[in-house]
């Protein structure tokens, strides 16, 4: 009978220690491998070269390394490098690598396809087919890390949760994944330097801020308006803006971090005074930033950017509120790696 090997990268470093210790061997052998899954990124068992021959062999009876594959790599003219990453079980998701003067950003996926259902979004599309694991959130950024010091020659910077799902619908997953990137057996990068974007799920944003979470929260919220975002985001109704509003209010009140919240101006859906005034009221609680973002077309033109006067309107109004404003440019857009893009076209 054909035993099923199990993925040894969803075992904690406590159970390869246990795992060793049964086999007969030490505990320390435990952390040995565990450095070289993590740390060292060993793709194989044959890697691991301060592990006998015999103990690489019993490894391989038991256990499979379900690394990701960079299928394709695209490489825009802006300088933006999307990855089409081929998981163990054949399905593929995305990752984009965002270079600019001062940083490298990595924009990973934490889901196949996404269960949400935003309108102006590619992956909406593709429905969810299943959460990553830790692992292949964790493979997606050493893959960029490793692309950033060949291209760009420097390490990567920061992390984005923006790629293809909705992080917070696969809560643990993620946090174990952050867990090996800042741990000093993993990437040992620092959580400030990444942020976690979410549609807006109250209960898990409450959640985030019990566990005193160390990274940064951004939500996609394009309306202040429910009606509005309703509209355009119809799983609004399940979590509508007071709800949000609230679970916000009580992330800021544990974690004292401000607020990002990312926003795109669309023609004729929310470019009025009003739209300006609902969003000035509804992040006037804490410490805010919006970020702008420029809309990365995906149809056939239901969606259209605002023009220049709707979002010059949108600075003013905002930072005559003292509410930070950045505007986003929009980078990949060639390649189809931009925001909302993502799914799978290649
Ligand atoms: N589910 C998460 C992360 C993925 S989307 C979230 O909603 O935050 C990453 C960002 O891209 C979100 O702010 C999303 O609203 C935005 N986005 C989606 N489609 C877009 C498009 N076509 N153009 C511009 N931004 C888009």
């Amino acid at each position: 009978m054909e035993i099923k090997k199990k993925d040894i990268r969803a075992l904690t470093k406590e159970q390869l220690r246990d795992f060793f210790v049964k086999e007969g061997d030490k505990a320390f052998r435990g952390n040995q491998v565990y450095e070289w899954l993590w740390n060292k990124g060993a793709h194989t068992f044959e890697d691991m070269t301060n592990i006998s021959k015999d103990t690489r062999n019993m490894l391989e009876d038991n256990f499979v390394i379900n690394h990701i594959q960079v299928d394709q790599m695209q490489r825009s003219s802006d300088g933006t490098v999307k990855n089409a990453v081929r998981l163990h079980d054949g399905l593929v998701v995305e990752s984009v690598l965002i270079p600019t003067k001062t940083r490298t950003t990595a924009c990973v996926s934490s889901q196949v396809g996404c269960s949400l259902d935003c309108r102006f979004c590619a992956t909406a599309r593709l429905k969810r087919m299943r959460n990553l694991n830790p692992d292949e959130i964790f493979d997606q950024v050493v893959a960029i890390d490793n692309e950033s010091r060949l291209y760009f020659d420097r390490p990567l910077s920061n992390i984005v949760f923006m790629g293809m799902g909705e992080p917070l619908m696969n809560y643990n997953n993620v946090l174990k994944a952050i867990d090996k990137i800042t741990s000093p057996e993993g990437l040992g990068m620092s959580p400030k330097r990444i942020t976690v974007s979410t549609s807006g799920v109250p209960k898990m944003i409450k959640k985030m801020a019990d566990e005193e979470v160390n990274f940064k929260l951004a939500v996609s919220l394009h309306s202040a308006i429910d009606e509005v975002r309703t509209s355009i985001m119809p799983f609004n109704v399940t979590f509508p803006l007071k709800d949000l509003r609230e679970a916000l209010e009580y992330w800021y009140a544990k974690t004292k971090n401000r607020i990002t919240y990312e926003y795109v101006v669309w023609d004729g859906i929310n470019d009025t005074k009003k739209d300006v005034d609902a969003l000035i009221e509804f992040c006037k609680f804490a410490p805010s930033k919006v970020n702008l973002i420029e809309y990365n077309p995906i149809d056939d033109g239901e969606f259209q950017q605002a023009d220049n006067k709707a979002l010059q309107m949108y600075i003013d109004m905002l930072e005559a509120n003292n509410i930070t404003v950045t505007v986003r440019r929009s980078r990949g857009k060639d390649i189809d790696a931009a925001c909302g893009q993502l799914a799978n076209k290649t």
